[in-house]
């Protein structure tokens, strides 16, 4: 194993990708969710928000918006294997952490009960080498999801009536935290880069220049691979849970 890689490859059966907007997953864990999906693992994607203001065209109203962005997500769910996707429709912009989005949240987890969940680190506040702040509802949808996977999906007495309504506890074994500035596991896309960018590719809404952005993804994906003696690689923070 090259020292980069701090683990072993994963086999998951089940994996749960949770996300804030449409196009999160598939920049930051496509090739990875069709790499899982390839070995036979069921893919579930969770997006929170409805995308309602991710446009500059003073044209569209946001609810056209929701509609155009949800079809390209089901389109990229598609593209890399996915078994489904479901939304929970918070207002775009404007998420926080509450009990109530937790609570939907341990909802899927209970009932699709992944053994992997890949979700935005929500500690990455801004990258000021790369001159970004992360969105805040990347860091609302990625600590709302920590939470739900633990403790909350897994105590049964956290939200009594999801448990009277049959959603028994579960214990996800692996979290695969979205990071671009660091990490400790690399998954080999080699495989699943055309994938990715059929993923992408999906997202027209969101991608102006789509041959500009295939040769970003070609490159920080080159790049990551190095770092793990493979062609192409998605770099996460992994937690095993314990
Ligand atoms: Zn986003």
């Amino acid at each position: 194993m090259h020292k980069d890689n701090l683990f072993a490859p994963l086999r998951p059966k089940t994996v749960l990708g949770i996300a804030a907007h449409p196009d999160d997953l598939d920049f930051g864990a496509s090739g990875t969710m069709a790499w899982f999906a390839k070995q036979g693992a069921k893919v579930h994607y969770l997006i929170i928000t409805d995308g309602s203001k991710g446009t500059d065209d003073l044209k569209v109203s946001p609810k056209e918006l929701i509609k155009i962005r949800q079809t390209e997500q089901r389109a990229a769910v598609k593209a890399v294997g996915g078994k489904s996707v479901s939304f929970l429709n918070y207002p775009d912009s404007m998420l926080e952490v509450t009990m109530d989005l937790k609570r939907d949240i341990v909802r899927i987890i209970r009932s699709v009960k992944p053994d992997v969940v890949i979700t935005m680190d929500p500690s990455m506040l801004y990258s000021a080498n790369r001159g970004f702040i992360n969105h805040p509802d990347h860091r609302a949808a990625g600590q709302a999801a920590l939470d739900a996977v633990f403790p909350l999906a897994r105590d049964h007495l956290s939200f009594p009536e999801l448990l009277k309504d049959g959603y028994l506890p579960h214990k996800t074994k692996t979290v695969l935290l979205i990071n671009f500035d660091q990490s400790n596991f690399y998954v080999d896309i080699s495989e699943t880069l055309t994938n990715k960018l059929s993923a992408l590719k999906a997202h027209a809404s969101q991608i102006p220049d789509m041959d500009e952005i295939f040769g970003f993804v070609k490159d920080i994906s080159r790049r990551a691979g190095r770092k793990a003696n493979f062609q192409f690689a998605e770099s996460f923070v992994r937690i095993d849970v314990r």
